[in-house]
């Protein structure tokens, strides 16, 4: 079944208001298994609200409108719809009568302009509204249907759970399900995910996949959608087998997971504890661990070593290295990763040194060249990057990428 969400209000189209409502409704029908093709926009304007309801018709067979319920000279959505199905609007008694009721419990006499929100197309279905004033409606003719419910955010989620999924089930039938899984990944840009996975995305279309960008992280959206729980999981799991196998090194969880509880996850799993020393990254690393409880069980400590005298001097950094290599090299971020795991006593050790910006590039060493080691037990390894972006991006990037090196670490077991 296709759904045309359309949300009316001049107030959305002006930016005064985030349209949450076409949100809800998108996320709450796709679950249960209509397929949200289109969502549209409109203002309070006879014409143009009668025109897109036209279209929407035309492309969907459920429309359903949110907002232009209430009493004002502005609320004309149920006005409209009726018009477009020719039909005359009349004056329903006993939602008058509940509108009535909704005032006197509030010790309010109902004003006149109220009664508007009694009156529907002839014919029409009316939906209770027990979360506020304004019911719904719903017409039908031939194989399309228009919904009209309220626009206040809570009295239209209200509606939608309590009155309009058993309406559509009653009319529409069982839709089958739709489950969705997110792979989590870092360390790899969007554009070079999307091109790995070009030959599962275009062979398949159950699951679908989507690939989009935030925080750094490159999210992977699995949506299969089959008649039960079971078969869509099977269908998930499959697709998800076949991600892996090409992308596997760079997810590091699911769904909510955050990179840092999945690395707390794996330090608790292999009892390993950590320590840190950090220069461009001042602390940031730690503070990702230190938000997950009971961290004390793996973080023993860490250095925040901005100068040379104190990598010197807290982590026996040889001055040497530093005059010869410079604070961001190679041999300083593994003195530092070696120093740390010494002074704290912890299995793994981690050295972060790098140019966060604007200013301190040169040519050899630019803005955004980061090393990171990690020293445990038998060895000391050390990555260098390149990083781009503000100073503020440059230094997430760096901790993420720390924590990811950290969990690549532990779960292959290279200590
Ligand atoms: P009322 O009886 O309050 O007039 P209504 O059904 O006529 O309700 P609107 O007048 O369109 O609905 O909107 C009422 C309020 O609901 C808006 O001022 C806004 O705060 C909120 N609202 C409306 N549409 C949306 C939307 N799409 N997303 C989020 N909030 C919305
Ligand atoms: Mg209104």
């Amino acid at each position: 079944m296709i759904v045309e969400i359309v949300s009316t209000g001049t107030e959305l189209l002006l930016g005064e208001i985030l349209d949450s409502n076409a949100q809800f409704l998108s996320t709450r029908l796709n679950e249960l298994g209509f397929s949200v093709l289109y969502r549209t926009t409109v203002g309070d304007n006879h014409e143009r609200m009668a025109s897109v309801l036209k279209t929407a018709l035309q492309r969907a067979d459920i429309v359903i409108t949110t907002g232009g319920l209430g009493p004002t000279q502005g609320d004309i959505t149920k006005e409209v719809t009726a018009k477009i199905f020719d039909l005359p609007m009349v004056l329903d008694e006993a939602s008058l009568e509940h509108i009535n009721q909704f005032f006197a419990k509030r010790d309010i006499c109902m004003p006149t302009s109220n009664k508007k929100q009694a009156e529907f197309a002839l014919g029409a279905e009316i939906i209770p509204n027990n979360f506020g004033t304004a019911p719904g409606m719903s017409i039908k003719q031939a194989d399309k249907m228009i919904i009209n419910l309220p626009g206040p955010p809570a009295e239209l989620q209200g509606i939608f759970e309590e009155q309009v999924v058993p309406y559509l089930f009653k009319n529409f039938g069982y839709q089958g399900i739709i489950y969705s899984k997110t792979l989590k990944m870092f360390g790899m840009g969007e554009s070079s995910v999307a091109n790995s996975l070009e030959k599962i995305i275009s062979t398949q279309d159950n699951p679908t996949i989507a690939i989009y960008a935030r925080n750094s992280d490159v999210l992977v959206r699995l949506t299969a959608k089959a008649q039960d729980e079971q078969h869509a999981q099977n269908l998930l799991e499959q697709t998800e087998q076949q991600v892996r196998a090409c992308l596997g090194e760079f997810i590091y969880g699911v769904n909510a997971e955050e990179l840092q509880a999945v690395v707390a996850q794996e330090l608790l799993t292999k009892q390993q504890t950590i320590s840190l020393a950090e220069s461009c990254t001042g602390g940031l690393v730690t503070a990702m661990l230190t938000e997950i409880p009971g961290c004390s069980n793996f973080l023993k400590g860490s250095i925040v070593c901005y100068s040379n005298e104190s990598k010197i001097r807290e982590l026996q950094v040889e001055p040497i290295s530093l005059q010869t290599h410079g604070a961001v090299s190679e041999q300083v971020a593994k003195q530092m990763a070696i120093g740390v795991r010494k002074l704290m006593q912890t299995d793994i050790g981690v050295g972060i040194t790098g140019i966060a910006g604007p200013d301190g590039g040169s040519d050899l060493k630019p803005v955004g060249l980061v090393y990171v080691a990690i020293a445990t037990e038998n060895k000391v390894v050390c990555q260098r990057y390149i990083f781009t972006g503000s100073r503020n991006v440059v230094r997430h990037r760096v901790a993420k990428t720390a924590l990811m090196n950290v969990f690549k670490i532990i779960k292959h077991k290279e200590f």
